[in-house]
């Protein structure tokens, strides 16, 4: 972070959110590094948070944020295989269970947060060296609605990538990034790096982007947090939609067009026994990982109940009590 900070100086000063626990340690290691304690303010300014504020305050700092440096790093120790997945036919790439999520289910639920802020293009995503290649084919392999076949010499299909369940599907949208950096070992902590030089002219991209005038009209910071019985624009056509249960931060993908969500319980209601038990007939998330809804603004109750699986992204509707997939 320190080397982040100094790095981008004359451009702009780094803000960071975090626990008091963090700071502290981050002015210790101000410290360490021989920097004087009393500028440390100079080039960080730090946000303490609790965690319960944390999607708020994330989403207000994203927001006036003029460039977001995001870091992606695997969970564990690596990364998880991205191995394409070479099947025999379509029917049976869809059959194939879903790959392990590549880092933490919380980052890549922020990458949304960008979406849904217009701040994709203000986003320079930083990586290690060795696990660019990785990080680069997961953000273009894998589509957010599409997924590419190509036939082998043996005749059978290779899929453009493994089968990501919603949270990995964020790093798609990272394609209009304003650009990818890496560093190699130390390179951090050395003034002048090949990271350090890097760094600079991604985040003067991003900072260009800035004045970009936006195709669709983004809704304030505050219209994305929380529930609301009354119709807000939303993401991701800003048409008017109710979401008055779940809060809409929690959610990884917001469906199209004018709706209204319905209750969990309600819906779990209209189906038999085995189907809520079963969850998702996608990936078997249970019920409560489902977004129920309606497809107008107004709750009749012959409409048809449409799902959106937040675990896997299918889409799903309820049809003589059981879940199917459309
Ligand atoms: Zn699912």
């Amino acid at each position: 972070m320190i080397a982040i900070a100094i790095a981008v100086a004359r451009i702009g000063k780094l803000i960071l959110i975090g626990p008091n626990t963090d700071r502290l340690a981050l002015e210790s290691h101000w410290e360490e590094r021989g920097q004087d304690p009393s500028t440390m303010g100079n080039f960080i300014q730090y946000i303490e948070c609790m965690h319960s504020e944390w999607k708020q305050t994330v989403h207000r700092e994203i927001d006036a944020a003029d460039c977001v440096l995001l870091y992606i790093a695997p969970k564990m120790e690596k990364f998880p295989l991205l191995k394409p997945a070479e099947v025999p036919s379509i029917l049976e790439y869809y059959d194939a269970p879903f790959k392990k999520l590549s880092t933490g289910a919380g980052l890549l639920h922020e990458i949304a947060y960008l979406d849904c802020l217009g701040k994709i293009g203000n986003t320079v995503v930083i990586c290690r060296e060795r696990e660019s290649n990785y990080v680069r084919e997961l953000i273009n392999a894998n589509s957010l609605d599409l997924i590419f076949f190509t036939v082998t010499a043996g005749n059978s299909l290779r899929a453009g990538s493994p089968r990501l369940l919603a949270p990995d599907r964020q790093l798609a949208r990272l394609q209009a990034a304003a650009g990818i950096v890496t560093f190699v070992g130390d390179d951090l902590d050395a003034p002048r790096s090949r990271f350090d030089r890097s760094l600079r002219p991604s985040v003067k991209v991003a900072l260009r982007h800035r004045g970009t005038p936006k195709r669709v009209r983004r809704p304030s910071w505050q219209v994305l947090l929380g529930s609301s019985p009354t119709p807000r624009p939303l993401p991701p056509d800003n048409q008017l939609k109710i979401i008055s249960h779940t809060k809409v931060e929690d959610l990884l993908h917001i469906p199209r067009g004018e709706i209204a969500e319905v209750p969990v319980e309600q819906a779990q209601s209209q189906l038999n026994r085995r189907a809520a038990r079963k969850g998702c007939p996608t990936c078997g998330a249970r019920i409560p990982k489902l977004f129920f809804y309606v497809d107008r603004l107004d709750i009749d109750p012959d409409d048809n109940i449409w799902a959106k699986c937040q675990n896997c992204m299918a889409g799903l509707l309820i049809e003589d009590r059981v879940l199917i997939e459309v």
